[in-house]
């Protein structure tokens, strides 16, 4: 094996993502590679759809996992649900959902956006003043904002929408896999989301559920998804019906972690890791405390896969985490945007959210501040 190779590291993955990966879901990756039209293949396949509407607990007969990382998810909703003029709404309080309007504006909407600020929620009094004042086609949030640790009001902005045509578009990236994400329940319309955070595979593949009411603007567009490779109308009719017509090469051995990742959840229960999340969050933040240091965001808005933590005075952020990294094999994540050397960024997420890492990390902290 080339010497790069050989020589890589075990790191402990405490950063935004990508996290630790299961043993088995490596075994699964260095299965035979199968070709992308044969029928076993086909079946795992059709597995991975099976699990990914229970994950999202959604009967979305739309629901697959595009090849390319979390914003490549991100692009498939846009790029299908936006029709030049379209009036789009975005709630931004983070870099991810900055992403989004940018990912908006290329396709020729209108995007307006509110701001909240960065590690706070989104206050959904201001949504509903906005959505009284205009009419827009879409909608999108982030539910797990990655970049400050916020979990972001899924169920209100749902109930805002609810009886309106706007379109509800939703970033579970952070989110699925290390807290419930109700898709039907909610009504989201788009939902997108990530292999490499909760879901604990390596970075490459992107689940996303289109609703029926998403399927058919997508259907009635004036023109073509003005993007070839994300194109869901095409897509499908390799991820569904008896016979397969291909798009392009799936890529096959991603597809065969993804498969064992999802049945790790399903064995272990959605419930289970929901509240091995809750758990090891919980003694992380009784650490961090301990410690004499201070979480970012208030209690009822923090999420358990990402925890800001405010960097004390006299610590410098850079060489913190470069001595984790170094001295004891822990990444952490930096902050981003307004928030760079404000806070680090500690993930729990999928396989990393376990009690020895919780405490292997709250030591290696406490000898290197
Ligand atoms: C990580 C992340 C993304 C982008 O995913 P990539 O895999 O980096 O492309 C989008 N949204 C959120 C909330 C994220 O955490």
């Amino acid at each position: 094996m080339h010497k790069l190779l050989e020589n890589i590291d075990e790191i402990l993955l405490m950063g935004p993502g990508p996290s630790c990966i299961a043993p088995s879901v490596y075994s699964a990756l260095s299965k035979p590679t199968l070709g992308h039209m044969d029928s076993d293949f086909i079946n795992i396949m059709d597995a991975i759809k099976e699990n990914l509407r229970i994950l999202f607990q959604t009967e979305n007969r739309l629901t697959v996992p595009m090849s390319g990382t979390g914003s490549a998810g991100m692009e498939t909703c846009f790029v299908n649900l936006i029709e030049t003029g379209d009036n789009v709404l975005i709630l931004v309080n983070g870099v991810f959902a900055q992403r989004m309007a940018d990912v908006a504006s290329r396709l020729g909407a209108n995007v307006d956006t509110i701001e909240f600020e960065w590690g706070t929620p989104v206050l959904a009094d201001q949504v509903k003043d906005k959505l009284n004042e205009k009419d827009y086609q879409i909608l999108g949030m982030i539910h797990a904002e990655t970049s400050t640790g916020v979990c972001n009001p899924a169920e209100q902005i749902s109930q805002l929408l609810a009886g309106s045509d706007t379109l509800y578009i939703l970033d579970t990236v952070t989110s699925l896999g290390g807290i419930p994400v109700k898709i039907d329940e909610w009504g989201v319309d788009a939902v997108y989301s990530g292999s490499q955070k909760c879901l604990s595979c390596p970075p490459g593949l992107s689940p996303v559920s289109f609703s029926e009411r998403a399927i058919q603007k997508l259907q009635n567009r004036k023109n073509k998804v003005p993007n070839w490779y994300l194109d869901l109308s095409m897509i499908i009719n390799y991820w569904e019906g008896k016979k397969r017509a291909y798009h392009h090469t799936a890529p096959v051995n991603m597809l065969y972690g993804l498969c064992e990742a999802l049945d790790l959840i399903m064995k272990e229960g959605m419930d289970h890791v929901f509240e091995r999340h809750r758990k090891n969050h919980e003694a992380l933040v009784k650490g961090i405390e301990g410690l004499g240091l201070n979480m970012l965001v208030r209690p009822d808005a923090r999420l358990p896969m990402l925890n800001a933590i405010t960097i004390p005075d006299g610590a410098d952020d850079e060489s913190v985490r470069t001595t984790l990294r170094k001295e004891y094999k822990i990444e952490i994540g930096a902050g981003l945007g307004p928030l760079a050397g404000k806070v680090w960024r500690i993930g729990l997420m999928g396989h990393t959210a376990r009690e020895e890492n919780v405490e292997k990390f709250l030591n290696a902290l406490g000898k290197t501040l």
